[in-house]
Parts: structure tokens; C-alpha cells; sequence
């Protein structure tokens, strides 16, 4: 099949939104006024990012998911998207199934694909994706301040465990991992979420590298420091058991939390696990009745999990107030 059969068979969908999508040299976009475009770009690669036999129907809506978690934790409400592929051949069962993926996520948020490149090679998947938000209004990660209480929303370290389970670095019965396994396959991104906390939060970073990898940008852009409480961080059934299982209490400092045994890769699941594509977000004490009030009306836990203060650096505490040595950050394509 010619590439250009592909591009109008497979991604070539009506985009009202755009005064010129796809078949031009360029797009043309008219930002509404009052709206500054936030603008966002991620990258899927075979073997890094997924498996080279990943489900296409998942990954394609995973593609766009990762890019729409950025636009969340910047409170933008998504419009546009380009698709730079690279592909090893024109496989049409697996493009059908990977755009039908990729168009049933961008219908839900009213993302129009307005663009893009398809090469030859091997397996990459990049998604340019544009939104808008109020002018002044943008959620960054340079507004947290000491006495913020630090939130997450959903559950944290599913998508680390599953893909653990699915390397053999941990052993769990299927019952136990199945319900971990979507996390990993169709986050959801928090779109809502991050519109909602427009004017709330101080500050704003989803999780896609860990908890602690994603908060220490928030630490780094904001001059502050932080204090978590591990025993509050939000985690499913599965990973909740494991970690009663497996350890009684979490290692204090020094005691090589960062080691191989399955309690440190709980713990590196729930506090440095990539891929969670939760927000992670920092707002005011005066506030905390709006958040449960957002939390209850999109039907989504936000978990208080610490505060900011006013000293650099990231501190996780124990039950008994001891200090939690993990011993790893979060996940870096050159480490
Ligand atoms: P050019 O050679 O001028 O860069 P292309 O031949 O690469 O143009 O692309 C033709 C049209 O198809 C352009 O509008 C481009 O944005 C669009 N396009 C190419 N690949 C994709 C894709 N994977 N998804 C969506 N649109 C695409
Ligand atoms: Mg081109």
C-alpha cells in the first residue's frame, strides 16, 4: 500500500476544529481568543516504551494518552494532534487497529488529528498534541509553596508492577495482577482533572517517571522541599497486599531499600514506578474542600500524601515517623 493510501485510509478523519488538516504542506489552526496554545510532544519507542508485540488497538490509544497527561498537568483542554510514525511495513490489520485506538481516545476529548509524517524504519510512534488554555491561566510546576499540601489522584505503581510481572521480575498469580494490568496498557489521562484545578493547585506534573522522579521537578522549579508520608500513598488491592506480605514496615535509611528482594520493588513500584500518568499536584491548605469536592464529583480519588517545606530536598517517612531510603529515582533513558 502507498503511503499516501495509508495516511487517507487510516488517519485521515473530518477536523471541523481546524481551517486546514490533513493533505497541505501544513495545517492551519486558529487559537480561540483569550486561549494561549499549550503545545507537547512524546515519543513511543519499540522496545523502550512497549513491547514490539503490544496490542495495536492499546497502543494506539496509549500514544495519544502519555500526550494527553501532559496537557492535564497543564490544565489545557486538548484540541489538535500531529502522528509522526515510523513503521517497519505497511501492516494494515495493525494500523486499522492501532488508529481505531488512537481515534476512539482523541473522539473522547475532541482531539482532531490535523497532521503528521509515516516513514519507513523501526516501530516509533510520536505524537504532537496542542490545546488551549486561558491566557495566564496555565498549571506549571514552578508554583508550589511551603505549607502546600502535596495530592496524587488514582492509584500509584500498578503499571510498574504489571510490567515486573510481565518481565518475570515478580511472580503474582493472574487473579492478582489482572486488575494492575490496565494501568500499564490504557492509563487514563486526568484531561478533567487538570481543567478542573485551573486556579487551585499551585502547581501541577503528571507522573510518568515515578512519584518522586516527577515530584523532585515540581521541588526543583519551585525552590521547596517536601515531606511524604509513605503509609498515604493511594495504591491498589494488589500492591497494598503485597507490601503487608512482603514487609511488615518499608526499610529506614541505610538499610538498602534500593536492593533486589521483592520488598524493594514494591516500594520502588509505588514511589518510583514509571507510567502512572496520575497528576501530581500542589495546592493550598485553604483549599482542600475544593479538591475533595472535584474528587467527588468526577468520581476520582485525590489522596493527600504530604506537604511542601521551605528546606530543598524530598523526605519519605515511615508509619513511626522514621526516614524511608529507597535508594533509586525514577526512571532516565541515559542513567
Ligand atoms: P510533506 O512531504 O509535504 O511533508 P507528507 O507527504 O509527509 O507531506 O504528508 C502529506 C499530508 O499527510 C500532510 O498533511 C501530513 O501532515 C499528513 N500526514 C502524513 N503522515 C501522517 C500521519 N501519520 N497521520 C496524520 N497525518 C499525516
Ligand atoms: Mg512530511
Amino acid at each position: 500500500m502507498l503511503e499516501f493510501d495509508l495516511i487517507r485510509r487510516y488517519f485521515t478523519r473530518a477536523a471541523p476544529g481546524t481551517l486546514l488538516g490533513i493533505g497541505d504542506d501544513a495545517a492551519l489552526l486558529r487559537v480561540s481568543t483569550g486561549m494561549e496554545l499549550a503545545v507537547s510532544t512524546d515519543m513511543l519507542v519499540s522496545g523502550t516504551h512497549f513491547l514490539p508485540d503490544a496490542d495495536p488497538f492499546l497502543l494506539g490509544h496509549k500514544t495519544l494518552a502519555v500526550n494527553l497527561s501532559d496537557l492535564a498537568a497543564m490544565g489545557a483542554q486538548p484540541r489538535w494532534a500531529t502522528l509522526a510514525l515510523s513503521l517497519p511495513q505497511a501492516d494494515e490489520p495493525w494500523l486499522h487497529k492501532f488508529s481505531e485506538g488512537f481515534f476512539a481516545l482523541a473522539e473522547q476529548h475532541g482531539v482532531e488529528l490535523i497532521g503528521g509524517d509515516t516513514t519507513r524504519g523501526s516501530l516509533n510512534l510520536c505524537v504532537t498534541i496542542m490545546g488551549e488554555v486561558p491566557e495566564g491561566m496555565a498549571l506549571r510546576r514552578s508554583g508550589a509553596q511551603a505549607g502546600d499540601d502535596i495530592w496524587v489522584s488514582g492509584k500509584l505503581g500498578d503499571a510498574a508492577l504489571a510490567l515486573a510481572h510481565l518481565q518475570g521480575r515478580v511472580k503474582l498469580s493472574s487473579a492478582d495482577i489482572a486488575p494492575c494490568v490496565p494501568a500499564l496498557h490504557q492509563p487514563v489521562p486526568r484531561v478533567d482533572l487538570g481543567l478542573a484545578l485551573r486556579g487551585v493547585a499551585h502547581s501541577v506534573i503528571d507522573i510518568s517517571d515515578g512519584l518522586l522522579a516527577d515530584l523532585g521537578h515540581i521541588l526543583e522549579c519551585s525552590k521547596v522541599g517536601a515531606e511524604i508520608l509513605f503509609d498515604t500513598l493511594p495504591v491498589s488491592e494488589t500492591l497494598s497486599t503485597l507490601s503487608r506480605a512482603v514487609a511488615p514496615s518499608p526499610p529506614a535509611c541505610g538499610k538498602g531499600a534500593g536492593g533486589d528482594d521483592s520488598g524493594s520493588l514494591i516500594w520502588r513500584c509505588m514511589l518510583a514506578g514509571g507510567d502512572d500518568y496520575e497528576l501530581c499536584f500542589t495546592a493550598p491548605v485553604a483549599h482542600r474542600g475544593t479538591v475533595e469536592d472535584i474528587s467527588r464529583r468526577m468520581n476520582l480519588p485525590l489522596t493527600r500524601i504530604g506537604a511542601i517545606v521551605a528546606d530543598s530536598g524530598c523526605i519519605v517517612r515511615a508509619g513511626d515517623g522514621s526516614v524511608i531510603n529507597i535508594g533509586v529515582s525514577g526512571y532516565d533513558h541515559f542513567r
